[in-house]
């Protein structure tokens, strides 16, 4: 397995291997791994924070730029030909698919990236149990770090692998895998876990303790089948509305089956970048589980019940729901002494941001003060709003959390809903069997007065029905995110 010399053509399999003895070879590897994995951490420390957020993601990249090339210069195992052809192939799908995603498919493709990620992380543990130089050391016995790590790696990747699919299939709305619940669902969960994890152990024990290296790889499929099964369990009763916390999850479950084929291969920046992203993605679930109210092991064991939605239609729910024009929205904002904006998954659709700034802009050389409430899930990603209000450069200072702003939201004369639904659905607060039941939501509703620029009266994500809209403190505008804004901009101006 491992060659003497680095950049050996692997293309022409047997090209003679250029100038660098092994012992210098596997130095300077490690070391620019080492550089690799560093950049990593910077980068990732740089994105706690917008400010440093550019700065975070250029070390990242820098980092991931170093690991591949010096990967590809080792290669070893593969020969160039197959990584051309895997890159080409790779960056076509890649490209249609990012071209192709529209912004309220986000959620969708990181779901499917992270199955992926869980497949790749199966197929390669697979393929290394064909190569025994990989797996038993040169004592002629078999190495258990390579062994557990295999079994590992392909446990976690099928895990991620079906559940991602499922979450992808539930986001994407089909019938199929809607609200599937049935008695004895918990047992068969727990007969699939330990009858898969019971497969670890002839996987790990090489190829003598299965009886042959033929009934070690059929063991380790078995084990692929079983994790599938488990994974496609987990996920399959979850509701609709909770799937930012299991794409989180499978983000960080995909994270560890990719360290534990770091093992399988020997390769550190892989175990180290694989665990930052394991570590990442739970330390993300447990901040939105939080955000959600949602429970930190039932997340992790499947068991979040789908919940069914209210009975209430739209006519009885909005009968009183009053519209509002500009003009009236533009005398409330001139006398506001502070105002606070909600943004939602509408802002980013409107791509109302630059608007919105100017309005921010407008509203404070009025002397009026102004803030923005974010909550941990608006928008359709971690960090959406953040994102889209930093592009148009809103003063992060501006930027408040839910947990801070909710306390003072009964001192706010106006707050101005722009495209947000379930972040601010009072139903949240009082229908247990709602889908988006204790959630913690912004207390929009505390404000003096509300107004809600959105399109119409839709649900939002979690397809409910809104009391906020027709409660009586509530002004509905009803147009497209950015057009509103610019034409309040306009009313404002003549006030
Ligand atoms: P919602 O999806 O609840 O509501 C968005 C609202 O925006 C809709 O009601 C829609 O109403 C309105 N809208 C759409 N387009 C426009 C437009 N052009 N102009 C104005 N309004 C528009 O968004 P929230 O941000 O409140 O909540 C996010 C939801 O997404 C939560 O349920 C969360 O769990 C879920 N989610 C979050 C993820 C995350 O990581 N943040 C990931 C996956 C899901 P209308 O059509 O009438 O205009």
């Amino acid at each position: 397995m491992t060659a003497p010399w680095i950049f050996s053509s692997a293309l022409l399999a047997d090209a003679p291997p250029v100038l660098l003895p092994s012992v210098w070879r596997v130095a300077l590897i490690d070391l620019a791994y080492l550089a690799a994995s560093v950049l990593f951490i910077f980068g990732l420390k740089g994105m706690t924070h917008p400010r440093t957020a550019v700065r975070g993601n250029f070390l990242g990249s820098a980092g991931m730029l170093i690991a591949v090339l010096v990967t590809l210069l080792d290669q070893n195992i593969v020969g160039y030909g197959y990584i051309v052809a895997g890159l080409v192939v790779g960056s076509v799908i890649g490209a249609i698919m990012s071209v192709k995603c529209k912004m309220t498919g986000m959620p969708q493709l990181v779901a499917l990236l992270n199955g992926l990620g869980g497949a790749a992380s199966v197929l390669v543990a697979g393929a290394v149990l064909f190569d025994p130089s990989f797996f038993m050391g040169a004592d002629k016995l078999p190495r258990p770090d390579v062994l557990i790590g295999t079994a590992a790696s392909g446990w976690i990747g099928a895990i991620t692998f079906t559940g991602s699919l499922v979450a992808f299939a539930k986001l994407e709305e089909y019938k199929f895998v809607k609200d599937f619940r049935f008695t004895g669902q918990q047992a068969l969960n727990t007969a699939l876990a330990l009858g898969s994890l019971a497969l670890w152990y002839p996987v790990a024990a090489g190829p003598s303790a299965s009886g042959s290296l033929a009934i070690m790889i059929l063991t380790y499929w078995l084990m692929v089948i079983l994790a599938s099964a488990l994974g496609i369990m987990l996920v399959i009763s979850i509701g609709g509305a909770d799937m930012p916390v299991v794409i989180a999850l499978f983000n960080s479950y995909s994270g560890l089956a990719a360290a534990a084929t770091g093992f399988v291969l020997g390769n550190s920046v892989l175990i180290i970048s694989g665990s930052l992203v394991g570590a990442s993605g739970i330390i993300l679930t447990q901040i939105m589980c939080k955000a959600m109210n949602r429970s930190w092991t039932n997340v992790l064991f499947g068991t979040m019940a789908a919940s069914g939605g209210p009975a209430v239609s739209n006519d009885e729910a909005y009968a009183r729901v009053k519209s509002t024009s500009y003009d009236e929205v533009a005398m409330l904002l001139d006398v506001a002494r502070r105002v606070v904006i909600v943004p939602g998954y509408g802002l980013a659709v409107a791509q109302a941001q630059h608007a919105v700034r100017d309005l921010t802009t407008m509203l404070t050389e009025r002397n009026i003060q102004v803030e923005f409430a974010i909550h941990p899930v608006a928008g359709r990603m971690p960090g959406h709003m953040n994102v889209l209000l930093a592009e148009a450069d809103i003063p992060y200072e501006m930027l408040k959390e839910m947990d801070q702003i909710n306390p003072t939201m009964g001192q706010v004369d106006v707050a101005l809903i722009i495209g947000a639904n379930d972040v601010v659905n009072t139903l949240a607060r009082t229908d247990p069997r709602c889908p988006i039941a204790g959630m913690p939501i912004i207390d929009a509703d505390k404000a003096r007065t509300v107004v809600v620029i959105k399109r119409s009266l839709s649900p939002g994500f979690a397809g409910i029905h809104n009391p906020l809209f027709a409660a009586d403190n509530t002004l509905m505008l009803f147009a497209d995110g950015r057009k509103a804004i610019i034409d309040l901009i306009n009313a404002l101006e003549q006030v």
